[in-house]
């Protein structure tokens, strides 16, 4: 059976399958999508313990490993929202993990909340954090309101991405900004060798949007988008994808595969090589 997108309801035939999950494309609107849409208990158990330090779903060792790149892409958010005039508020970081980046928006003058699920991340939080976040958005209190809301990595892991920007949508101030980084589609990879992105990886990943699809969800929830930024870019998934192969073959390969890279992005632009892209959008006044 082919369901219909759930944006424009036009049918949305199989574009592949990966791990024994089907991913549907809307030609009309650049959606992809997972369906059947995996069980509540198939989609708890990627978040089980182990998913910050497993290895497997996940990440190999978000405590330590990952810590120095948050550290690194933290400042890149916080500079970019300093540029649109964004330097102080309360911002709410929803999908907080261990908090890293609530503690670099704190030192940066925000007054921070968050939410995030996981009791694995949430002990590996610094306690002067812990009080600030919830354990998801519903657990809010009513009236709380944000000048900033952040969602890094976030909306295509969740079942309901769309009632998920509402609920965000709704808790923002007046110019409230709304920050998301997600995977985004239309990458030589995702067109050409789909099954080689390491991004199309159901059930942890449900959602796939072009960086056009974004756009237009977020301007269907009244934000307007007013800078976009590449979170993310590798030339390939050919060769050595985790880039710590000290191989002479493997290293001239990389080498090759980093020239490529550069020359595409001089020629065709940064599209073809982008693999996750950082966007930040205004509430636009009713
Ligand atoms: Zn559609």
């Amino acid at each position: 059976m082919t369901p219909p997108c759930p944006r424009c309801r036009l049918p949305a035939p199989t574009r592949f399958t990966v791990r024994g999950h089907d991913i549907h494309r809307c030609d009309r609107c650049d959606l992809e999508f997972v369906w059947p849409t995996p069980s509540p208990e198939a989609l708890a158990s990627v978040y089980t313990s182990g998913y910050f330090q497993g290895g497997g779903a996940g990440y190999d060792d978000y405590f330590t490993r990952e810590r120095e790149q948050v550290a690194r892409k933290s400042r890149a958010r916080l500079s970019a929202l300093k540029e649109l005039g964004v330097t102080r508020g309360r911002l709410f970081d929803l999908g907080c993990a261990a908090g890293y980046f609530l503690g670099h928006a704190r030192d940066a003058g925000f007054t921070v909340a968050g939410a995030e699920p996981s009791p694995e991340a949430l002990s590996a939080m610094d306690p002067s954090l812990r009080a600030s976040v919830v354990p998801s958005l519903e657990a809010l209190p009513d009236e709380a309101r944000f000048e900033v809301i952040t969602a890094w990595d976030v909306l295509e892991h969740l079942p309901d991405p769309d009632a998920t920007l509402r609920s965000l949508r709704a808790r923002l101030t007046p110019d409230g900004v709304l920050a998301v980084v997600i995977p985004v589609i239309g990458s030589s990879t995702t067109r050409l060798a789909p099954a080689l992105w390491d991004q199309y990886k159901p059930p942890e990943h449900l959602w796939f949007w072009s960086a056009r699809a974004m756009r237009s969800l977020l301007s269907d929830h009244g934000l307007r988008v007013l800078r976009e930024d590449v979170a993310w870019s590798r030339p390939s998934r050919f060769v050595d994808p985790d880039g710590t192969s000290r191989a002479p073959l493997v290293r001239l390969a990389r080498s090759i595969d980093a020239l490529a890279h550069r020359a595409i992005t001089a020629v065709a632009g940064p599209q073809l090589v982008t693999d996750s892209v950082a966007f930040y959008a205004r509430a636009e006044r009713p």
